[in-house]
C-alpha cells in the first residue's frame, strides 16, 4: 500500500545510501507529501533534508531513530518535530556516534577471526561528516571486498544480533529517550514495534507509556496486516497517535525495508 505521508527515512547520515536532497527528490517522485528524515542516532542530515523538501513543495518535520533498550532488548524510539540544534539532543547523539566508531574496530577484529579482512580506514571512510556508522557500513565493505553478496548476506551470516562478528553498541534506556525527545521539544514513537514484539507489545507498550510515549508507528511498511491492526488498535485504546513509515534505506534487494512511502495498513 501507498502513503502520501512517509515519516521514517534514512539517508547518508547513518546507513541509507541517498543524501537528503537526492531523498527529498525520491520523495517528490513517490508523490509524498509529508516526510521525516529519522538517521540512526544522528540529527545532522535534518536540516537539508526540510531544505530541499521544503523547496519541493513537501512538508517535512525533524526526525531521529534512538537505538534504545528495554530489560536487554534492541527497540527503536522514533523522534520527531524535536529541535535539531538542542544542544543536550546534540551532545548525546556526538557521544553515540563517537562510540559507535569505537566499535567498529570491534567488529573488525572478529570479522579477522573468521578470515575476513577489512580496514577501519575504508569503513570509516563510508560515513559523512557528522553521520553516525553502523553495522551495514560494514555489511558494504564486506560486499566490496567480495565476501558477501549483499547487506542481507553479511547479516545472516555474520553480523546479524546473533551472528559471530556482532558487537554490542550502546543502547538508551527508553525511559531517558522519551525524555531527551521531549525537552527538544518534540514527540516520541514506537518504531516497528511488531518487528521483534509480533503482536504481543503490549506489555511493553503500557511501560512506554508510562514514561510518555506519544505514538507508534503502526502503519510500517513491514509489519504483517495483523501487526498494523493490532498496533492501531492499541494505539487507540491508549490515546497514543500512530504514524506510518517505510524505513527507505535505498540499497537494492534490500527487502528488510520498504520503499518510499510504503506501508502497512490503511492510515
Ligand atoms: P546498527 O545500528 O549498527 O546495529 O545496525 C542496525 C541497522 O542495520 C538496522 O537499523 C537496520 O537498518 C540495518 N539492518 C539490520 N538487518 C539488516 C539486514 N538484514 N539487511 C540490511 N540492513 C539491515
Ligand atoms: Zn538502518
Ligand atoms: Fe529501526
Ligand atoms: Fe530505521
Amino acid at each position: 500500500m501507498k502513503s502520501r505521508i512517509d515519516l521514517h527515512l534514512h539517508s547518508v547520515f547513518s546507513d541509507g545510501k541517498c543524501t537528503p536532497e537526492e531523498l527529498a527528490v525520491l520523495c517528490q517522485k513517490a508523490e509524498i507529501r509529508l516526510a521525516a528524515l529519522a538517521d540512526h542516532d544522528s540529527v545532522s542530515g535534518v536540516k537539508r533534508f526540510k531544505e530541499a523538501a521544503g523547496k519541493l513543495g513537501m512538508s517535512a518535520i525533524s526526525g531521529i531513530e534512538m537505538s534504545c533498550v528495554a530489560d536487554g532488548t534492541e527497540i527503536h524510539i522514533l523522534g520527531y518535530c524535536v529541535d535539531e540544534d538542542n544542544a543536550e539532543l546534540n551532545a548525546l547523539t556526538d557521544e553515540l556516534k563517537r562510540e559507535r566508531e569505537l566499535r567498529v574496530p570491534k567488529m573488525i577484529e572478529k570479522l579477522r577471526a573468521l578470515g575476513m579482512y577489512v580496514e577501519e580506514e575504508d569503513i570509516r571512510s563510508r560515513i559523512i561528516e557528522g553521520g553516525s556508522v553502523g553495522r551495514p557500513h560494514i555489511a558494504d565493505e564486506l560486499v566490496r571486498k567480495g565476501y558477501v553478496r549483499d547487506r542481507a548476506e553479511a547479516f545472516a551470516k555474520y553480523i546479524g544480533d546473533d551472528g559471530p562478528a556482532y558487537a554490542e553498541k550502546r543502547l538508551i534506556p527508553f525511559a531517558e529517550a522519551i525524555e531527551l525527545i521531549h525537552k527538544s521539544g518534540g514527540f516520541a514513537v514506537w518504531a516497528h514495534p511488531g518487528l521483534k514484539f509480533g503482536t504481543k507489545g503490549e506489555t511493553l507498550l503500557k511501560r512506554l507509556i508510562a514514561a510518555g510515549l506519544d505514538g507508534v508507528e503502526a502503519y510500517y511498511a513491514k509489519h504483517s496486516p495483523e501487526e498494523a491492526a493490532y498496533y492501531a488498535a492499541l494505539a487507540a485504546r491508549y490515546g497514543l497517535f500512530t504514524t506510518c513509515g517505510s524505513d527507505f534505506h535505498k540499497p537494492e534487494n534490500d527487502t528488510r525495508h520498504g520503499g518510499i512511502g510504503e506501508r502497512q495498513g490503511v492510515c
